[in-house]
């Protein structure tokens, strides 16, 4: 059975995680990070070491082992009763995240909706990334030359997934705005698209 998803997109800095984390606690969603996926492998398992080889360089994770980790986590969500698939909407955030794991689940998810959360102004986005790397110390996301670096891969990434699905599928909703109008955005686009009840 496929389940029945809502794929979340946004550049660095776009609060993606954040918005992931507030539609999964909204009853009948359920957010899954293959991000978060990975961080939670135990650092001792074969299988941890070898996606936290890759993560440490700043690598993709191989698709195949990407996908085969994914599923068989979505089997642990589904048998320890955290996700009800028959029920619930799967919102995810992470995968796909290229042309061959797009086609690779295309079995696995009926998308309903994909939520692109976009920042025309790029400019607002650098400022937010550098806010966090000075409050993280995460030197990497400081330099604007990486940071800009990191959007031309993302777009580049993002154009290339959402040109397997149907363009009425993609919503944005604008980040730029403030934070509970950013809210009210999503939650219109959900009416629109899951209907009103
Ligand atoms: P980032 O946006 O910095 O990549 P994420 O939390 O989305 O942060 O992912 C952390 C790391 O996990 C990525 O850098 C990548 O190595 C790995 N990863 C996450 N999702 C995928 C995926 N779909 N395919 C391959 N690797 C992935």
């Amino acid at each position: 059975m496929a389940y029945q998803t809502i794929l979340l997109f946004g550049p660095p800095g776009s609060g993606k995680g954040t918005w992931g984390d507030i539609l999964g606690k909204v009853p009948g969603f359920f957010h899954v990070s293959t991000g978060d996926m990975f961080r939670k492998l135990a650092p001792t398992s074969e299988v941890g070491q070898l996606a936290l080889s890759y993560i440490r360089r700043g690598e993709l994770v191989p698709d195949e082992h990407t996908v085969a980790l994914w599923r068989e986590y979505m089997q642990t969500l589904i048998a320890s009763g955290d996700f009800k698939p028959d029920e619930q909407h799967l919102v995810l955030d992470g995968l796909p995240r290229t042309r061959a794991q797009a086609r690779m689940v295309k079995d696995d998810l009926e998308v309903v909706l994909i939520l692109f959360l976009d920042c025309p102004d790029r400019d607002i986005l650098v400022r937010r990334l550098q806010g966090r790397a000075v409050v993280e110390g995460r030197e990497d996301d400081a330099s604007e030359e990486v940071i800009h670096n990191r959007f031309r891969v993302y777009e580049q990434q993002t154009r290339e997934i959402l040109a397997h699905y149907p363009e009425r599928l993609t919503q944005t909703v604008d980040v730029s705005q403030v934070p509970y109008k950013i809210l009210m955005d999503i939650g219109q686009v959900l009416v629109k698209r899951l209907g009103a009840g």
